[in-house]
């Protein structure tokens, strides 16, 4: 069979330029700006937690060192005691401090899953509508979305990152004051080992434990680099997967799922997708053999560095420089500051490693926000007099060339109910996306009580039109709770609403009233609503907006003949004294409008009432209608 799908696979093994360590700290930083913003109380309870977690170690150390002297020494029975108790009340208080902190830490750190989709939200709602149709705005989406699934890579690897950070510095900080007599301490002169008091000695031991403790974290960061090359050349193949994963769980996708079995078309894509992780993939061989190799040598080389420790400490030991107490207190305290180098090092090469998904987040974070964003304040009018008008209008969408509307001028009539009609395609909801600001015009300008729209603060701008978009979408909540968009309501008003836009008796039906969800996704006593039913509550939702301009784009398409004639004969009651725009492509449901403008290929091509227009033979209008007409009488 001829396979049409052709998928070639990420180009694997190409490794992208590292980010340098100080460009990696900064954007480390900015991450942690942006946590601290959210919330504060996660480093500052992280701090406490180190503290005592950190601590507790060297202070067990410290006691245990002293209390082996003594047994080995002078062994006085009362500093014994005094000595033990020092340690159980130390160990005791660090370790109730350690247990306290870590759950409020952890409690806090479960929440920044939460937060940082939040980050990635908030921008979603606030960026210009222009930038969420870009392909580039869902690429970045898609390469956040895999960092996060890669192994939390990204913004929130960055909070944990600052424990680790603090954690290694804290740690380095206390092994080096346990261990600095460890050098000072001199073997007695004449002893066959007093060479190793010799500072040119000293200096190479030094240099070895450094180069050891510097090599092993810096084989393992040299591994997960993997992830950030990885990272930026599957792409594709996440998405394919994402989206299909997704597919299967949209209920609103079930049925088509099931009739054209697009289970099976799916498990087609995922066969290539899946392919970056699967047995034999570049991802597989490469932990097998190189990344594998990585991580057993930076093992081997970290039992190395605790071997020659030993030796070292053993030897001055043996030799008479201090006492076996001293002796079991060197090894700790320098097993953990080569621990805690380790773990630095091994925290700033993970820094580094997150730095292309840092970067990805803030390119996406960063997209700019062109649209003016106007600071004037509509003047908020009792009588609803707000007069609209698109003054020789042009509009291409961004990287279009050809126009989907030219040279539109048109005047709203205040309280009047205008129909907008025309073949589809022809420009009427690009006209109400430019009423509404999702774009500016290209040319020419849109006024409102005759200051441009553009210099109106845009969301209270927003608050003037109550709009039913043909592809509206209702969420999972509670009936009431969708209508007013909040969950305090007024309930009087909802109903009221729902009852206007002619859902009276249905809504008397609902056993649960306004509290009824809408589809069984978070109630199972929700109900799935017909798609006629979902219309007429998105009609209630722009009613209870109660904003001057209501605007109705194809209300009726998914009504049956009954409903539609019903929202017709109460349209007057329902606009009451806004001005009503009413888009359709169906002439017939038109006529009871005051005024219908006729678009064609972008551009108005006629304005009038419907008898005026239907006596135009020559119009648009009249070959739309004729044609309509003919089709209903066949
Ligand atoms: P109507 O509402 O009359 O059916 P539209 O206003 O939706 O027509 O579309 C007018 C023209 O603009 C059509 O040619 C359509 O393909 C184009 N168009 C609509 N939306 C977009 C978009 N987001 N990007 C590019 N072109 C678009």
């Amino acid at each position: 069979m001829k396979q049409h799908h052709r998928h070639t696979g990420p180009t694997l093994g190409k490794k992208p330029k590292e980010s340098g360590l100080l460009a990696s700290l900064l954007l480390w930083r900015r991450a942690f700006c942006l946590w601290w913003k959210a919330d504060p109380r996660l480093f500052t309870s992280t701090a406490a937690l180190l503290l005592f977690q950190t601590l507790s170690p060297y202070v067990t150390i410290y006691f245990t060192a002293r209390l082996l002297n003594e047994i080995t020494g002078a062994c006085r029975r009362e500093v014994l005691f005094s000595l033990t108790g020092y340690v159980l009340l130390s160990t005791a208080v660090l370790a109730l401090g350690s247990a306290l902190f870590t759950r409020r830490r952890n409690t806090l750190y479960a929440a920044c899953w939460q937060k940082k989709d939040q980050f990635v939200i908030q921008k979603l709602l606030q960026m210009d509508f222009e930038a969420l149709e870009q392909p580039h705005t869902h690429e970045l989406i898609a390469k956040i979305e895999q960092g996060q699934n890669f192994g939390g890579w990204g913004i929130l690897r960055s909070a944990n990152q600052f424990q680790d950070l603090a954690g290694s510095l804290v740690q380095i900080l206390g092994a080096i004051i346990l261990c600095i007599t460890l050098f000072t301490r001199k073997i007695p002169a004449g002893h066959s080992l007093s060479l190793l008091n010799h500072p040119l000695f000293l200096l190479v031991l030094a240099t070895g434990l450094v180069g050891m403790t510097i090599l092993s974290p810096r084989l393992i960061n040299r591994a997960d680099s993997f992830w950030s090359s990885f990272y930026k050349t599957s792409t594709q193949g996440n998405r394919i997967y994402m989206f299909h994963f997704r597919t299967g769980m949209e209920q609103d996708r079930a049925m088509d799922m099931r009739i054209y079995r697009q289970d099976l078309l799916a498990r087609n894509y995922l066969g290539y997708a899946a392919c970056d992780f699967a047995p034999g993939s570049y991802a597989d061989r490469y932990w097998h053999r190189k990344g594998g190799a990585y991580y057993a040598l930076s093992a081997v080389v970290s039992r190395l560095f605790t071997g020659f420790v030993y030796m070292y400490v053993c030897m001055k030991a043996w030799a008479g420089a201090f006492g076996i107490g001293d002796l079991a207190q060197y090894v700790s305290a320098i097993t953990a500051l080569s621990a805690g180098v380790s773990s630095l090092l091994y925290c700033l090469g993970s820094i580094r490693n997150n730095a292309p998904f840092l970067q990805t987040e803030f390119s996406f974070l960063d997209i700019p926000d062109r649209m003016y964003q106007g600071s004037i304040c509509v003047e908020k009018r009792t009588d609803r007099k707000y007069d609209v008008e698109f003054r020789d209008v042009s509009f291409r969408y961004p990287g279009s060339k050809t126009y989907a509307l030219r040279h539109v001028s048109l005047r709203f009539q205040i309280g009047e109910r205008l129909a907008v009609v025309g073949e589809n395609g022809s420009g009427k909801t690009t006209m109400i996306k430019l009423l509404c600001r999702l774009y500016d015009p290209t040319e020419g300008e849109i006024l409102l009580n005759g200051i441009n729209i553009r210099k109106y603060d845009y969301r209270e701008y927003q608050q003037v039109f109550s709009v039913v978009f043909q592809d509206f979408r209702l969420p999972a909540y509670g009936l009431g709770a969708n209508v007013a968009g909040s969950t305090h309501y007024n309930a009087a008003k909802a109903r009221r609403c729902l009852e206007d836009a002619g859902l009276s008796p249905w809504l008397a039906g609902l056993p649960d009233g306004l509290d009824t969800c809408i589809g069984r996704e978070f109630d199972e006593n929700g109900i799935a609503f017909s798609g006629g039913e979902l219309q007429k509550i998105a009609i209630a939702r722009a009613l209870y907006k109660d904003a001057p301009f209501l605007i109705l784009d194809e209300p009726t398409a998914a009504l049956d003949p009954v409903a539609e004639a019903q929202i017709y004969a109460s349209f007057n009651t329902l606009v009451q004294d806004k001005t009503a725009v009413y888009i359709s492509h169906r002439l017939s449901s038109c006529r009871f409008c005051d005024r219908i403008a006729v678009f064609d290929r972008g551009t108005l091509v006629q304005c009038g009432s419907h008898q005026e227009l239907v006596s135009q033979t020559d119009g648009k209008y009249y070959a739309l209608w004729q044609a309509q007409a003919q089709y209903y009488q066949t």
